[in-house]
């Protein structure tokens, strides 16, 4: 039921939702709060009470670095206690990265975090961002008969489904349902009705405190495997200075290449203590490396599981276990535990 008591921070980073058309470019670029707010008056009609932070400047979230989810982490910290929920607007590019980032940023969260925006700017007729934006709003303001909030989550909204942050993944640059959370359910679909899945939505201990983590470190690197790879490019990854953790994409359920020269490269790297992550490029299934013989090759060199974790989750884990400064040890250990739902590890 929608508190009409809640307060909500609405904060705007920037994205299509936000743009106008610059007349000489014909080029989409980002506008300030007061255009967005005029061409959503339906927002003055809402029971709860909508303040925003606006960031300066906007950004298309092509642009976003760990430098601004920590931005958000800090403005969503300061205004923790005075907020029932946040709604952040953010280009559709990235989401997905800044939102299962945060998702990872905050332990125990006890506030909905609903992130939204949309692929046709708000002051189009025909814009998508409208009802993304009430919803997201509402779904925020939304609490239990205990009084705690239905989705006390990092969510992504987008097209009349409500999605775990960090089971998300963009699929789509044309149509409106932008976004898939291909291993998980959605937390919540919208129609008339707004019809949680309370049974798969996380609930906070609420006897204990909020965890705000700042840091990230972005020494990681993503090797996307493909039919004639060379060594030179698998080893200019595993062998940038400093790196920590790499992401390797590979087939199916967890395949690579049984190349000698590839294996002893991979095994060269876990002895410098290297990361190295098995995510898969199918959208859909999970790693389950024991499967096949160039699976096991690969977990004889050192590689781990990310079972069924999208790619944007495994990057901003590993930012985030790094960010707190985890030993390359812990770090494998807890990549291959759900920290905040963002994976399924009952592989076959
Ligand atoms: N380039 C835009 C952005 O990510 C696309 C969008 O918002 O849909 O900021």
């Amino acid at each position: 039921m929608i508190d009409v008591n809640s307060h909500l921070l609405l904060i705007y980073t920037g994205g299509t939702i936000g743009m106008i058309e610059n007349l000489e470019t014909g080029a989409l670029e980002p506008f300030n709060f007061s255009h967005l707010r005029s061409n959503v008056p339906e927002m003055k009609r809402l029971n709860f009470h909508v303040d925003t932070y606006i960031f300066e400047p906007l950004i298309d979230s092509s642009e976003i670095s760990p430098n601004q989810w920590r931005e958000i982490v800090q403005v969503v910290k300061s205004h923790y206690d005075d907020y029932d929920g946040f709604v952040i607007l953010h280009g559709t590019d990235t989401m997905s990265y800044t939102a299962s980032a945060l998702s990872f940023m905050f332990q125990n969260l006890t506030k909905p975090i609903i992130f939204t925006g949309s692929q046709l700017p708000i002051g189009k007729l025909r814009t998508d961002g409208k009802e993304n934006l009430i919803t997201a709003l509402e779904i925020a303001a939304d609490k239990d008969e205990d009084g705690h909030p239905i989705v006390p989550e990092v969510c992504v909204y987008f097209q009349n489904s409500l999605f775990r942050a960090n089971r998300t993944t963009k699929i789509n640059a044309e149509n409106f349902n932008a976004f898939i959370s291909a291993n998980s359910v959605c937390l919540a679909e919208v129609g008339i009705n707004i019809r949680y899945n309370t049974a798969d939505i996380l609930k906070p201990n609420y006897d204990e405190e909020v965890v705000f983590y700042e840091s990230v470190d972005d020494s990681i690197a993503v090797l996307k495997i493909f039919p004639g790879i060379s060594s030179e490019v698998v080893s200019a990854i595993l062998n940038i200075k400093n790196i920590k953790g790499v992401i390797i994409e590979t087939y199916g359920s967890g395949n690579a290449l049984s190349d000698e020269w590839f294996l002893s490269a991979l095994k060269g790297a876990v002895e410098r203590d290297v990361v190295l992550v098995n995510v898969t490029q199918c959208l859909y299934g999970e790693v389950a490396m024991q499967r096949y013989e160039t699976g096991q090759l690969l977990i004889k060199a050192g590689v781990i599981s990310g079972h069924d974790m999208t790619t944007e989750a495994a990057i901003t884990k590993l930012m985030y276990l790094f960010g707190l400064g985890k030993t390359p040890k812990e770090v494998r250990e807890l990549m291959q535990v759900p920290l905040r739902g963002e994976m399924n590890t009952d592989e076959e």
